[in-house]
């Protein structure tokens, strides 16, 4: 399948957390000044396109998801969180390569502080564009009676980052333009790739999906949902 194209937008407060300011629209007015005048220049720089492809669930085990096809997931919150799932959406996303290589060209004059407001603008698009996705899913199962699960990236909460290799596997990378590197980084820089479960819903307003964070007593995490 063809990639999605989903525009992000920029949320001041998304950016604001990014740079300090507790999600709070606390700018200075020399940071806003910046953050303005990158605005236009990011729309030139943003390639932006998603993938994605829906697995039939073969397993749900205790830490672990297996899909039809042999792929296994590890991750102990993720399989609590997909328990009820029959099919999960995975997902690859990018905002491209030209950002980062503005970024880089920026680091190569010293000009470091907008490099770095520049990086945080693109890591707040590809959030925004994959969060514009799942919503947008969301909207549509729905219509079809259908739930989803939040969402989860390997790197993130109890998943490791080398289970990247496994979702980044069920896509050709020719495709999706997205590498993964050996340190399961991916290229470019600014992708995020995920999944989310699917389930049938039993009735018209399911309950909310489980958040393992709700009894996770890691307080100081920074991908924490409320
Ligand atoms: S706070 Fe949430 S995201 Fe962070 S480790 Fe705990 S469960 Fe995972």
């Amino acid at each position: 399948m063809g990639p999605i194209l989903i525009n992000p937008s920029l949320k001041e407060h998304e950016l604001s957390r990014l740079f300090g300011g507790g999600g709070h629209q606390s700018f200075s007015c020399s940071l806003s000044a910046k953050v303005e005048s990158y605005k236009e220049k990011l729309n030139t720089l943003l390639e932006p396109r998603l993938h994605y492809r829906i697995e039939e669930i073969a397993d749900v085990g205790v830490g672990s998801v297996s899909i039809e096809g042999g792929t296994t997931f590890r991750s102990p919150k993720l399989s609590r969180a997909l328990r009820n799932s029959n099919e999960i959406v995975c997902f690859v996303a990018t905002v491209g390569g030209a950002i980062e290589d503005e970024i880089d060209g920026l680091m190569a004059e010293k000009r470091l502080s907008e490099a770095y407001i520049l990086d945080a603008m693109g890591s707040v698009a590809v959030e925004n564009m994959v969060e514009q996705f799942h919503q947008g899913e969301r909207s549509e199962f729905t219509i079809e009676n259908r739930s989803t699960t939040l969402r989860f990236s390997p790197g993130y909460c109890d998943w490791p980052v080398t289970e990247q290799k496994k979702l980044l596997g069920l896509f050709a990378s020719e495709f999706t333009g997205i590498d993964l590197l050996d340190s399961c980084l991916m290229q470019p820089r600014k992708s995020i790739s995920g999944l989310f479960g699917l389930s049938y819903a039993e009735d018209h307003h399911p309950p909310p999906p489980y958040n393992p964070c709700q009894d996770c007593k890691k307080t100081d995490c920074m991908a924490r949902r409320t």
